[in-house]
């Protein structure tokens, strides 16, 4: 055909998303399937996907469209929503993101992409990272240790309250929550209170407190309407009582203010968005946790440590808390799992850049503009109710209250209404002596404001104290070299890719994480986050404001209902952890509704995820175990007579689904069936999605309600361990039930129902992610994805399977989306372990699969859609070679304790050193195939020794100089 005369449709095909996100073309997808023995994908999913949970209808969800059409169809959205110059506060504010940290960190694939640092040689980069905001936190809130990050304030402050209660000998169920802590954090609290079966008394801690009984208090400083009281005078007297303080702090003003710590707090908790990371109409954001060195034990959360690689080098590590869940299940401290490490790592690096000298200036700044305004107010007879604040003042607007906050929307500025008599105002980073003036004026109106519309020198100079000397602090914070020498654009940059360049992305090379689905995160895709139009909205601004937030936010839902099957669906949970929670509350209050309060025993499988045992522990529910069968699938015999035995108390059971063996098992309608007979509700979790959209559904298969990680299946990036989304589907009879919020409720027909997260709808502004990911790929490339995933699995399974005892497969001999590897015969018989292979995998410059879960002794490998059979290729060859290693250290070729495979990962330090008396070359050693000469990357430190760091727990910033001794 000439040039001339094809056809224009089959040229405009030429650029289509789907192809960019599928990993293999045409030809590797033929060749792939001759290696599987079957013609053509369908033939394979036939034999994999049992025909009775088969849809019998193809999705709705539209055509693909082109990155540009998404981009610009999610733009004219977008432009909906008004960004008005916000000073609501309640722990939420305007901040300027310093460009360096914006393009290098939140933009940069380098850091959005990586992997929770599980396997720490790779990882020292996001480690350091996280270790900074770590000694960042400790050092403002005056703590002994600080973990790295939580979801948010709101579910912080709930985390602090049951660490007092485990902390706690009292006999008493009641917990004193301030009545000036933000509201919703309040609302949170209760929800999380109630299941706990906790009394929260809410009430003014200078007067009530001491006609109360509790095991904890939880104190905000500076309150809500931006107070700074005596809280020593609060701590000592719960210190009387053997209650322990919580102080939810506010990050900007502990730079100026005594820490917590020193006025003897046990819990320091907060949000450390306003250090450079944007609102984004709720989050994501990183929380603190901060607590005395005798509840390191009890610390919920992730919490770096330093500890010690085989050369005796300092190298850091996620803390024994990590696996705490999966080891502890359901006596674990807390459910959470991914949190918000990309965040933690962003208001790290903010503290690193200003340094303790930029960020006093910046806090100095905030609070001698808000000391002008509040001069000018004062000057002018306006009534203030707080006489101490860092950056918030409230005042006694009377009858005036509502033609002030008016006046505001008109000039485009949202104000906080506090009641109907009272207006509270948050200065912050962003504030300027203009917009200073424009307060006075929509404040004082044009009649009174006059004389203030110029800049009154003689006020300004003169400001008002807002902080008496007896509040200041007078410690010296952030005094490690590492906040004191990045200061200059040029060093900052360098520090951020000094860091980068040690850890291991999908830049690199594919991360086989079973569970975790690490496919494309599509920079489409990640464009819109910093958009302002998302990016700069506060999650309680008027709903007007939001139109844009509302029909995006809508349109997704409406999508994931249709790919899960369900009949409504919660933005609110903020990782699939909270979405657990959010379901079985849903589920709980269903019973309750009906008058079964007493239904609170869950069922789940040995195989769970260790998520889910700790959920169903924070409603308060029984745990009881189903075994598992010689094939992995859950054991229908033992399920029947567990349901038939507990049938008065059965609240549910938690599955997953394709199970986290790997297999579609075929009796999954049964299990349904006979929890459903008992009077039980059907929780399937929604981490393996990626195996469902578009053939099967959970809602399909009759399951009631799941959670759905985006940052999983969606595409929203892993982010070094967070952001995610955990958004929840329910079929109609649990819709009642899903969480509403107090401040700025969902739906009006949810009424009181409680909230789970600080914001409405989560995580907001990382929800453009998956929508784009749903528009360009629509009904045929959601349905192709989920296809090619299945079909990358068992090509892997097939290659593998000659070298490794592949543990698990569905009924005619294939796996799911991913598949579990058993090293413990390896291991019994040749003592090379799994975690060996781990280490070894990251010479040829891969990121290990999923280590020991869901079985202890094997990897699970999960490649994803998105990788193409080259790079599967590389990834077997890699285990292929490792294999061959193997057998020669089973051979004798090579002696049991001094192989490539114990001694990996291999570093410079290593081949470098003059030393080598080991029974395999140098180059052996670090260049074990050919292609790694030109694709090397080099793992920055030798094996770590966890066990050293969990006895030894060192959690803050060594000194430099002991810290660089390579
Ligand atoms: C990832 C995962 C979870 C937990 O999700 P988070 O978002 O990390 O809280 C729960 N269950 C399974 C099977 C998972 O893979």
């Amino acid at each position: 055909m000439t040039v001339d005369k094809q056809p224009l449709q089959q040229l405009e095909q030429n650029d289509a998303f789907i192809q960019r996100h599928i990993g293999p073309d045409q030809i590797d997808k033929q060749a792939m399937l001759a290696a599987l023995g079957v013609d053509t994908l369908a033939q394979l999913i036939d034999q994999t996907v049992p025909q009775s949970i088969r849809l019998k209808q193809p999705l709705t969800l539209g055509d693909s469209m082109t990155e540009q059409d998404a981009l610009a169809t999610l733009k004219k959205m977008a432009a909906k929503n008004k960004v008005f110059k916000s000073y609501l506060g309640m722990g939420y504010h305007n901040t300027i993101t310093p460009n360096v940290i914006l393009r290098n960190v939140l933009e940069n694939p380098g850091w959005y992409t990586a992997y929770t640092p599980y396997q720490p040689e790779i990882s020292q980069g996001r480690l350091e990272g996280l270790l900074n905001f770590q000694q960042m936190i400790m050092d403002l809130t005056g703590m002994d240790l600080a973990n790295a990050s939580l979801l948010d304030e709101a579910t912080a402050a709930a985390e602090a309250m049951t660490l007092c209660k485990r902390s706690n000998r009292k006999k008493t169920n009641s917990f004193f929550v301030a009545e000036d802590v933000h509201p919703q954090t309040i609302d949170v609290i209760k929800t999380r209170a109630e299941y706990f079966g906790f009394d929260i008394v809410v009430g003014n801690p200078y007067q009530d407190l001491a006609k109360h009984e509790v095991f904890g208090v939880l104190l905000q400083y500076p309150t809500t309407e931006g107070d700074i009281g005596d809280i020593s005078t609060v701590i000592q007297a719960a210190q009387q009582q053997k209650a322990m303080t919580v102080v939810a702090a506010d990050i900007m003003s502990l730079v100026l203010l005594k820490s917590p710590g020193e006025l003897g707090a046990d819990v320091v908790i907060g949000s450390a968005q306003r250090f450079g990371v944007p609102m984004g109409y709720g989050g994501p954001h990183a929380a603190f946790f901060a607590t005395r060195d005798k509840l390191k034990r009890s610390t919920p959360g992730r919490i770096i440590g330093v500890s010690k690689d085989t050369r005796g080098q300092l190298a850091l590590r996620m803390a024994m808390q990590t696996r705490e869940q999966h080891i502890r299940r359901e006596k674990a401290t807390s459910n959470i799992c991914t949190a918000q490490a990309l965040l933690a790592n962003m208001a790290g690096f903010y503290a690193v850049y200003h340094g303790p000298v930029g960020l006093k200036t910046i806090a100095t700044r905030i609070h001698r503009l808000t000391g002008i305004l509040a001069a000018g107010l004062e000057a002018k007879g306006v009534e203030r109710v707080n006489k101490q604040y860092f950056d918030t003042i409230t005042l006694k607007t009377a009858d005036q209250t509502e033609a002030i906050y008016q006046r505001a929307l008109a000039e485009q500025v949202n104000l906080r209404k506090v009641g109907e008599d009272k207006i509270s105002i948050a200065l912050d980073e962003t504030t300027t002596a203009e917009d200073v003036q424009q307060l006075w004026s929509i404040i004082l109106g044009t009649d009174h404001g006059q004389q203030l519309t110029v800049w009154d020198q003689q006020l300004a100079d003169q400001g008002l104290a807002g902080i008496t000397s007896a509040y200041q602090r007078s410690d010296a914070i952030l005094t490690h070299p590492v906040f004191n020498q990045h200061h200059s654009e040029t060093e900052m940059l360098r520090y951020l890719k000094q860091l980068e360049n040690k850890d291991i992305s999908l830049t690199h090379s594919m991360i086989p994480l079973g569970s975790c689905t690490m496919k494309l995160n599509a920079t489409a895709e990640m464009i819109p986050v910093t958009w302002p139009e998302f990016s700069q909205i506060h999650p309680f601004a008027p709903k007007d404001q939001t139109v844009g937030y509302q029909e995006m936010l809508q349109q997704l839902a409406d999508w994931l209902i249709e790919m899960t099957g369900y009949d409504a669906l919660s933005h609110q949970p903020n990782s699939g952890a909270q979405g657990e929670y959010a379901g079985l509350l849903a589920i709980s209050a269903y019973h309750k509704a009906n008058g079964n309060a007493h239904r609170n025993v869950c069922l789940i499988p040995s195989s769970a995820h260790g998520t889910n045992p700790a959920s169903a522990s924070m409603l308060g529910m029984d745990v009881v175990i189903v075994d598992c069968d010689d094939n992995g699938n859950v054991d229908l015999a033992d399920l029947a007579a567990k349901a038939e035995k507990y049938a008065d108390k059965l609240s549910c059971i938690m599955i997953t689904y394709p199970s986290t063996h790997g297999v579609y098992e075929e009796g999954v309608q049964e299990i349904c069936r006979i929890v459903h007979q008992y009077g039980g509700q059907v929780y399937l979790d929604g981490a393996n999605l990626n195996a469902q959209v578009g053939l099967t559904s959970p809602g399909f298969i009759g399951a009631d309600v799941s959670h759905l990680n985006l940052h999983k299946t969606f595409c929203i990036p892993h982010g070094g361990g967070g952001p995610g989304m955990g958004p929840i589907g329910v079929k109609a009879h649990l819709a009642p039930y899903l969480p509403n919020h107090a401040v700025n409720p969902v739906d009006e027909a949810l009424g009181n129902n409680g909230a789970v997260s600080a914001a409405p709808f989560g995580s907001a502004s990382i929800l453009p992610i998956s929508w784009v990911y749903i528009a360009l790929m629509g009904t045929e490339g959601m349905c192709q994805a989920t296809e090619v995933a299945i079909l990358n699995a068992n090509y892997i399974t097939e290659q593998l399977s000659a070298h490794y005892p592949v543990l698990y497969r569905g009924s005619n001999g294939r796996v799911a989306h991913e598949c579990i590897i058993d090293l413990r015969p390896i291991k019994a018989e040749i003592g090379i372990s799994e975690e060996d292979v781990a280490k070894r995998l990251m010479d040829f410059g891969f990121h290990a699969p999923t280590m020991s879960f869901p079985v202890p002794g094997t990897l699970m490998i999960e490649p994803t859609e998105s990788e193409s059979k080259a790079e599967l290729d590389r990834f077997i060859d890699a285990m292929i070679t490792i294999r061959q290693e193997i057998n020669k250290v089973a051979a004798g070729e090579w002696q049991a304790d001094n192989n490539p495979l114990v001694n990996a990962p291999h570093t410079l330090a290593d081949i470098t050193d003059a030393e080598w008396n080991r029974p395999y070359s140098r180059e052996e050693a670090v260049f074990p195939l050919n292609w790694l000469k030109q694709q090397k990357v080099w793992p920055t430190t030798n094996r770590i020794d966890n066990v050293y760091g969990d006895r030894n727990l060192v959690c803050s910033c060594p000194a430099t100089d002991t810290y660089r001794t390579e």
